[in-house]
């Protein structure tokens, strides 16, 4: 049998009396795009951070290609293959377009696949013709995308994607919904999104966060029809 892409067994984090996580079993296939939504504090952005070595587990597994990564350094992991677009912008401002993506290119690569990797990335994203504006001068959703192209650059396996169209404009949010698509055709993905407008572009399947747990797990088309899941983003507490 073919281990799945990635795995959490019993997956939790602990701040003290704050259980931020708590016992998530969750499954992602090879090549699958899965969203995960949820209210803020669901525990979404620090699930992404124990897939990533940012944030030690305080208990259970995560396992990538059968291997287990629960204590692994976050360079390791990214070596490994998984990459990640954070909440927290990780570009530099006062450097172009094309040095912002050649820097995370040059990291992982030898010197002559980066300086590929890199037009390939601008092509892909859309900004070969902002390649040599700097960044901080970039629009909001031009920026978000400047910061795709980094997390692709790195050409990992499974991209982690979190709240990639907070406040974007609507024509910015269909552009990455298309791009995102796209990026599924070769690499598996997780996205986080509030907007369910952009979680109707994309999704199949759908992992709903709920204080820390999964609450339900269900097509896209199920979810969005859920009298649970209307309750919890309405504020009121899941049963
Ligand atoms: P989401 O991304 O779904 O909005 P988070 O993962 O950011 O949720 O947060 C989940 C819970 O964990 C929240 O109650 C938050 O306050 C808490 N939390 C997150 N990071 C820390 C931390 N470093 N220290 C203490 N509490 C934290
Ligand atoms: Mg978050």
């Amino acid at each position: 049998m073919v281990a799945p892409l990635l795995q959490t067994r019993d997956l939790s984090m602990h701040f003290g009396g704050v259980k931020a996580v708590n016992n998530v079993d969750f499954t992602l296939a090879e090549g699958e795009l899965r969203c995960l939504i949820g209210p803020n504090g669901a525990g979404k952005s620090t699930f992404f951070k124990m897939l990533t070595g940012q944030l030690e587990p305080s208990h259970g597994q995560v396992l990538f290609r059968g291997q287990d990564i629960s204590r692994s350094y976050a360079h390791e992991i990214a070596r490994l293959g998984i990459g990640i677009k954070t909440q927290v912008p990780s570009v530099f401002d006062g450097l172009s377009v094309r040095e912002n993506i050649w820097l995370a290119a040059s990291r992982l690569n030898s010197a002559e696949r980066a300086k590929r990797l890199v037009d390939e990335m601008l092509e892909r994203v859309g900004l070969s013709h902002a390649a040599d504006r700097v960044v901080g001068q970039l629009a909001h959703g031009q920026r978000q995308w400047v910061e795709l192209g980094l997390v692709l650059s790195t050409d990992p396996e499974l991209i982690l994607l979190d709240e990639p169209a907070a406040g974007m404009t609507h024509e910015e949010v269909l552009k990455t919904a298309e791009l995102v698509r796209e990026i599924n055709r070769t690499k598996a993905l997780i996205v986080v999104e509030h907007d369910m407008q952009f979680i109707r572009m994309i999704a199949k399947q759908v992992t709903v966060f709920n204080r820390g747990s999964i609450l339900i797990e269900d097509s896209v088309e199920n979810i969005m029809r859920n009298p649970l899941v209307r309750d919890i983003y309405l504020g009121k507490q899941a049963a």
